[in-house]
């Protein structure tokens, strides 16, 4: 089967495979925890459980193992506490690799790799619902100190492993694809492993695999795959496990229309994760050609949460106008920030306000004016059903 068939393949059983019971905001040590143990009970003996350490406040930092092959691949999600859509789209795979264990691919999959999940790297974070460790350190600018439990446990995990890819996942800022009005679903990078940014072959063999999930998530990202900025960070991961010799591929997921609890983005991540291991364990990744890397477009700033057109404001001058009003959510739905006013017709919103010439005091609607949702809506005479948002990166 071909990477795009083995994609396509997944993309008609991922109802079966995905754990709807498990959404964004359970994404917390007992939940996941729970999941795991549930996973590895039902697996009989395919899955092995290992504590890899704990946090801070003494919580188990769990690893899945799975597959007796010779290439080893290590994946760890959620570094940043409140960066869940990857914890969710490792726990269906596990979930998706048992429903599946019958079939052909599966059992050749493990036969040629050896799996490593992290998922959950900062369960004290993801508790506060926050980026940082619970004492306020980014573990990704700690790869190189390890001054965290955290950050230590993952590169104690590598060294002793030596994988020969890592797949280091995150949640991106909402971003559009490059200078268009569309959102970014995701965004890939093959970090650099040095300021020069040479093509190491470890880095090469990173830049293979983002290639490929770029190519064969076309029919279903449909052109909203970005780059990632590359410059060199020695205190993250991605960069500092690139120079140790892992193939370390970032993936960034970013953000669907319409789509708060970010159901898309957490399938696309299972299709291109699946297939890239599927890849990199029969050698087919080599294939792929760079372009589909090279030229992804970068993360660009066209978007806002809230896009509303069609607001005429007025000045006590007498000046009047239609204008657009570009608003983002801040760490729910309920409360936003007006980002931009005036002519905002080359960006873009996951949601979409038409009002029809709706007059409004100028002094009412200010950049950089934070006001809860409900109150900028009756300041505009309107309504419009927001779902809840998943953890907002
Ligand atoms: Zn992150």
């Amino acid at each position: 089967m071909t990477p795009s068939a083995f994609a396509a393949m997944l993309h008609d059983a991922y109802p079966e495979y995905r754990l709807d019971h498990l959404t964004p905001s359970e994404c917390q040590h007992q939940p996941v925890r729970k999941e795991l143990l549930d996973l590895v009970a039902r697996s009989s003996g395919l899955f092995a459980l290992e504590e890899i350490g704990k946090s801070v406040e003494g919580r188990t930092l769990s690893m899945v193992k799975l597959g007796t092959g010779p290439r080893r691949v290590m994946l760890w999600s959620q570094m940043h506490g409140d960066e869940p859509t990857a914890t969710l789209a490792l726990l269906d795979i596990l979930h998706g690799i048992l429903m599946a264990r019958g079939e052909e691919w599966v059992r050749t999959m493990l036969q040629e790799l050896s799996l490593f999940f992290i998922p959950l790297v900062n369960p004290d974070g993801a508790e506060l619902r926050q980026r940082r460790s619970v004492t306020g350190i980014d573990i990704n600018r700690d790869a190189e100190a390890a001054r965290t439990p955290e950050a230590e446990a993952l590169r104690r995990t590598r060294s002793r492993l030596r994988p020969e890819f890592g797949f280091n996942l995150h949640d991106q800022e909402l971003s559009s694809v490059g200078e268009s009005p569309y959102p970014a679903a995701m965004a890939l990078l093959a970090p650099p492993a040095s300021t020069d940014r040479k093509t190491t072959t470890t880095r090469l063999r990173a830049i293979r695999v983002c290639a490929l999930i770029s190519r064969i998530l076309e029919p279903y990202a449909r052109g909203r795959i970005t780059r990632y900025d590359d410059t060199y960070e020695p205190r993250a991961f991605g960069d500092t496990f690139q120079a140790s010799g892992t193939s370390t591929i970032l993936i960034e997921s970013g953000h669907w229309p319409k789509d708060p609890q970010k159901a898309v983005v957490r399938e696309l991540n299972v299709i291109g994760i699946l297939t890239a291991l599927r890849s990199i364990g029969n050698g087919s990744h080599e294939d792929t050609e760079f372009d589909y890397y090279h030229r992804l477009p970068p993360n660009g700033k066209r978007m806002v949460d809230l896009l509303i057109r069609g607001v005429h404001v007025r000045h006590p001058s007498g000046w009047e106008r239609v204008v657009d009003v570009g608003v983002m959510f801040q760490k729910s739905h309920d409360v936003v920030m007006i980002k931009d006013i005036g002519d905002l017709h080359t960006f873009g919103g996951l949601e979409t306000i038409e009002l029809a010439d709706r007059a409004v005091a100028s002094e009412k609607i200010q950049v950089d004016n934070i006001l809860r949702t409900q109150d900028l809506f009756d300041t505009l005479q309107t309504y419009h059903p927001l779902p809840p948002l998943a953890f907002r990166p």
